[in-house]
C-alpha cells in the first residue's frame, strides 16, 4: 500500500501507545506526521524523538516551552492548548487522524479533522455520546471516511452490510471485574480494585466505565450513531472471554461475528490500514486452546444501573446523552480521587439527568453549554456525597 500519513491525537494514552506500536511495525505503510497529548510531557517528547513528526501539540499550555526546548534540536514544531491540538487534528500533510483523546475534550479536535476532510479512525467514543447527531451530520456533509476503533464497533464495521430495518446489533461485554458482586460489596469497591480489568489493559477512565458497565452504555449510543440502528435493536450480552467482539443478527437468522484475541492493536490496525489490511504482533486466535466461549445476560440493573441510564438517555434524545457523558466524566474522576464511592457514580449521573433537562442542541456550541451545565450540576452532587 502507498504510505499513509497519520496524525495521532492522544499519543501518550493506552490507545495512542498501541497505535504507535502498529505504526512502528509498518514504516512502509504509515508515517506519523503529527501528534498531540494532554500532559505527560516527557512521554510525548520521547515519542516525538522516536517518530519524528513535523508537529506536536501539548494541551497543557504551561508545558509548551519545556517541550519546545527539548524538541528544537530535532526541528519539530511545538503547539499548545486546545487550538494547538485542533491544528494537529487538521494538519495539512496528514491523510488520517486517529482520535484517541479521552472524554468530551476530543470533540472539537475530531470535528476539526472531519471539517478538514481527513479520514478519521475514531477511538474517542465520548464525542459520539455528547454530540452524535451533529457529529454524524458533519461526517455526511464532508463525506468523511470514518472507521471506528472501539473493538465492538470495529467488529460490526467489518461485518456490516447496511441497515435494511430488521437487523439487531449484539454488543459483547466482558462484564467487568465485579460481575456477580452484591450491592454491599460494590459499595466498598476501591479505585485500585476497579482499575484491574480482567481482559483489557486500558486508560483509567474507560476501565472504570467498564467496571460500572457505563462503557457498554456509551457503546450502545456510539453504535446507534455509527450504524443508524435504533436503540430498541441494540442488545448487550456478557461474554467473559472477550473473543467475539460483537455481532450483527439479520432477520433471516444469520448472525455475523468478528473474533480475535482481545488486543486493541487489531482494531487500530484495521482502522489505520482501511480498506487494506496489515499484519500485527497480536497472537493468532487458537480456538482449540480456548475450548469454549460463554455468554450470559447483562447483570441486574439494580446493581449496575449505568447501562440502563445510558439506554434511557438515548431514548430521551436531544442533548440528554451529552448530560449523561458529562456527569459520568465528573463522577468517574471523583471516584478515582476517592471522593465518592463506586455505587455513587450512578447516583451522581442519575441525579444530574433528573436536574439538567436540556433543550435540543442546534450546534456544537450548544453541546458545550449543556456539557458545562451538566458538569456543574454533577460537581455539586459530588460535593453532597463528600462535603
Ligand atoms: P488514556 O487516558 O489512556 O489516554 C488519553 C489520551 O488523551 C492521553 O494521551 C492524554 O494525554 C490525551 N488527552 C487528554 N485530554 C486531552 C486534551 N484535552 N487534549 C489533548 N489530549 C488529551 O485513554 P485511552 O484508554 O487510550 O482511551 C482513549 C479513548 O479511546 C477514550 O475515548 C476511550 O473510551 C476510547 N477507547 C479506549 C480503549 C482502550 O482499550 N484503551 C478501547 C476502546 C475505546
Ligand atoms: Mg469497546
Amino acid at each position: 500500500m502507498a504510505i499513509k500519513t497519520i496524525s495521532l491525537l492522544g499519543s501518550t494514552g493506552s490507545i495512542g501507545q498501541s497505535a504507535l506500536d502498529v505504526i512502528a511495525s509498518h514504516p512502509d505503510s504509515f508515517q506519523l506526521v503529527a501528534m498531540a497529548a494532554g500532559g505527560r510531557a516527557d512521554t510525548l517528547i520521547e515519542q516525538a524523538i522516536r517518530f519524528r513528526p513535523q508537529v506536536v501539540a501539548i494541551y497543557q499550555e504551561h508545558l509548551r516551552e519545556y517541550v519546545a526546548s527539548r524538541l528544537a534540536p530535532f526541528g519539530i514544531q511545538v503547539l499548545a492548548g486546545e487550538a494547538g491540538v485542533v491544528q494537529v487534528a487538521s494538519w495539512e500533510s496528514c491523510q488520517m487522524v486517529l482520535s484517541a483523546i479521552v472524554g468530551a475534550a476530543g470533540l472539537r479536535p475530531t470535528l476539526a479533522a472531519i471539517r478538514a476532510n481527513k479520514d478519521v479512525a475514531l477511538a474517542n467514543k465520548e464525542c459520539l455520546v455528547s454530540a452524535g447527531e451533529l457529529f454524524m451530520a458533519e461526517v455526511a456533509r464532508h463525506q468523511s471516511c470514518l472507521v471506528p476503533v472501539d473493538s465492538e464497533h470495529n467488529a460490526i464495521f467489518q461485518v456490516w452490510q447496511g441497515y435494511a430495518g430488521g437487523e439487531r446489533l449484539i454488543l459483547t461485554a466482558s462484564g467487568g471485574p465485579f460481575r456477580g458482586w452484591s450491592s454491599e460489596q460494590l459499595a466498598a469497591v476501591t479505585p485500585k480494585q476497579a482499575l484491574c480489568h480482567p481482559n483489557w489493559s486500558m486508560g483509567n477512565k474507560i476501565t472504570i466505565d467498564s467496571a460500572t458497565l457505563m462503557n457498554k452504555g456509551l457503546e450502545v449510543i456510539e453504535a446507534h450513531w455509527l450504524f443508524g440502528v435504533p436503540w430498541q435493536n441494540i442488545d448487550v450480552v456478557v461474554h467473559p472471554e472477550s473473543i467475539i467482539h460483537s455481532m450483527v443478527a439479520h432477520p433471516d437468522g444469520s448472525v455475523l461475528a468478528q473474533m480475535g484475541v482481545p488486543d486493541m492493536r487489531t482494531p487500530i490496525a484495521v482502522a489505520l490500514a482501511w480498506p487494506l489490511r496489515v499484519a500485527t504482533n497480536v497472537p493468532t486466535l487458537d480456538l482449540t486452546r480456548l475450548g469454549k466461549l460463554t455468554f450470559l445476560p447483562v447483570p441486574d440493573q439494580k446493581d449496575f444501573p449505568c447501562l440502563h441510564l445510558a439506554y434511557q438517555a438515548l431514548a430521551a434524545g436531544g442533548g440528554t446523552t451529552a448530560v449523561l457523558n458529562a456527569a459520568n466524566e465528573v463522577a468517574v474522576a471523583a471516584f478515582l480521587q476517592e471522593r465518592i464511592s463506586f455505587t455513587a457514580i450512578a447516583q451522581v449521573i442519575q441525579t444530574t439527568l433528573e436536574k439538567v433537562v436540556p433543550a435540543k442542541p442546534v450546534d456544537i456550541e450548544s453541546i458545550f453549554e449543556i456539557d458545562h451545565q451538566a458538569r456543574h450540576c454533577a460537581m455539586s452532587q459530588v460535593a453532597l456525597h463528600n462535603p
